[in-house]
């Protein structure tokens, strides 16, 4: 049984003031059990959103971290220290790491392994360009990111680990990918995982579709056998919205 989760990535948007408004106002409300709920926020953000979480069902990821632990990296996260502050889970490989600050496959397995060792979750995203689909690329170009992402990672650590697919053409541009359109490419990512591992490994790993999911699609996308959850954008900032996602089995 994979727990649903719904998870907020607020991008480079918030600080901290307006991030215990935002606490503030999920205050009690969120569901006690049945879904994961996650915030990620900007780094800036992430000790004010640690400290609301705590007790809390709500979980904390950071929108990004090095792979390095310390040392002469200017303006780069640590995972250790991220751990250190009590976050639970990082993201890595969002489309607009990869497009506007170079971020590779290679960069992105690192960041994976570093995650982990620091007692995180990495929720590894993925997702083709609109050029990739119309040239019937999609599916080759997904799973080999996915191939590429989860290198020397055990079965055990990727259990535990979540991976997202968001179609690029599709984030941000209030397009959502059909419900049948984001299970099947989460399908596809899942036959992908039990061929690198096996089928109890594919089985368990949590796939969640991004790309505009807002409060009136949650449920439709919901409802798709291999999707477990969303990685949500704009509909994740305000309180409301985000409570709705969280509550969407209710
Ligand atoms: P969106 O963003 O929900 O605003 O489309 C999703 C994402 O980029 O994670």
């Amino acid at each position: 049984m994979r727990t649903p989760i719904i998870a907020g990535n607020w991008k480079m948007n918030k600080n901290p003031k307006e991030t215990q408004e935002f606490l503030d106002g999920i205050k009690g409300k969120l569901p006690e059990s049945g879904v994961e709920a996650i915030i990620g926020a900007p780094a800036i953000d992430l000790t004010t959103l640690v400290a609301g979480a705590e007790g809390t069902p709500l979980k904390t990821a950071a929108e990004n971290s090095y792979f390095e632990e310390s040392g002469a990296f200017t303006g780069e996260t640590s995972p250790k220290a991220l751990d250190e502050m009590g976050v639970d889970y990082v993201i890595i490989g969002h489309s607009e790491r990869r497009q506007y600050f170079g971020e590779t496959d290679e960069d992105i397995n690192k960041k994976a392994h570093a995650i982990l060792k620091n007692n995180m979750l990495p929720i590894i995203c993925c997702g083709e360009t609109l050029e990739q689909r119309e040239a019937g690329k999609a599916e080759s170009w997904v799973t080999g990111q996915i191939e590429n992402a989860v290198k020397g990672i055990s079965a055990a650590d990727l259990v535990k680990s979540v991976i997202a697919y968001e179609p690029i053409w599709a984030i941000g541009t209030g397009k959502t990918a059909t419900a049948d359109q984001a299970q099947e490419m989460v399908h596809v990512i899942r036959e992908k995982v039990a061929s690198l591992y096996d089928a109890d490994t594919a089985d368990k790993v949590r796939i969640l579709y991004g790309g505009s999911v807002k409060p009136a699609n949650v449920k439709e996308l919901m409802a798709k056998e291999d999707i477990d959850g969303g990685l949500v954008g704009g509909a994740s900032m305000d309180p409301e919205s985000f409570l709705a996602l969280a509550n969407f089995q209710k």
